[in-house]
Order: structure tokens, then sequence, then C-alpha cells
């Protein structure tokens, strides 16, 4: 998709923003994400593009010690991504967590990821550090009450 044409586009992140007044200004580098979910919002949307720079330059180690720029550019392009939901997101400081679930269809197969991301502030910019992931499956309310702080042991068995 060229640029003109995202830019008459909602933003692909679901906020019913358009894309230039929502992740847009984020991965055109005009402003940095003020919030975790900013970010992790603004990198979905730029897998969306394969905008694999963007991923890159927005994340820290862990996560950058495993990240192969090459065959994240590969998987994104060959998926065709169907939505974000945004289960919940905390910040405590400079860390900050967002629990989300990205749908997306591989070989017209649908498939989903449900992870909870870490984020950590440096130098008044959020960076993506870390990810677990969780089963594929729906976002169980019972198991978490909606003011507690995550529990990482939840559901970390699969
Ligand atoms: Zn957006």
């Amino acid at each position: 998709m060229n640029g003109d044409i995202l830019l008459m586009l909602s933003c692909l992140c679901g906020s019913n923003k358009n894309y230039t007044e929502c992740c847009g200004i984020y991965i055109n580098d005009q402003v940095k994400p003020e919030t975790p979910e900013k970010l992790m919002r603004s990198r979905y949307t730029a897998y969306t593009q394969a905008n694999i720079d963007y991923i890159f330059r927005t994340m820290k180690a862990p996560a950058l010690n495993h990240f192969n720029a090459e065959s994240a550019k590969q998987w994104a392009e060959t998926v065709q991504w169907l939505g974000l939901e945004i289960i919940r997101s905390t910040i405590d400081k400079t860390k900050g967590y967002v629990e989300f679930i990205a749908h997306f269809s591989v070989h017209g197969k649908n498939d989903t990821i449900h992870e909870i991301s870490e984020f950590h502030q440096l130098n008044e910019q959020w960076y993506y550090v870390d990810g677990k992931h969780e089963q594929a499956k729906p976002y169980v309310k019972v198991k978490i009450g909606r003011n507690d702080p995550f529990d990482f042991d939840i559901d970390r068995n699969n």
C-alpha cells in the first residue's frame, strides 16, 4: 500500500483516528509515543506496513537480542493483518505493560498473537523490551482483576 492511500485511511491500529493523527506521527518520527500503548499500536501499524526499520528502532534488549530484521520483514509481508485488540495497558514510572491480541491471516488461515509486552522508558522514550506469549484464546477476566497488578505466572504453563 502506498503512502497516499494510507493517509486517507483510519489507522489500522483500530483507534478510529486517521493514520496521520495516530500512529503516523510516531512512525514518521514527528513525535515519540507518549505511552507504551501508543508505542504498541504504532508497532502493530508498522508491522502492517512491513516497516521493520520502525520496529527495529523502537526496541531494546532482551527483545532485540533475538530479533532478525530480515525474517521479520519476510513474515510481515506474508501476513495479512486483520486487527488489534488492546486488552489492557499499565504504566509504573518507567516501566509499562500492554496485553494485546493481534489478529492476522497467513496463507489463508486466521491466527492470533496474544502477548503481554513489556516496555521501558529510556531518555524519555519508550522501547519494547520483551514479550510473553499467551495462549491464543479469549482473555479470561476472572483470572486477573481489573485493578490487580499483572501476575506473570498466570497461564504461563503453555
Ligand atoms: Zn494508530
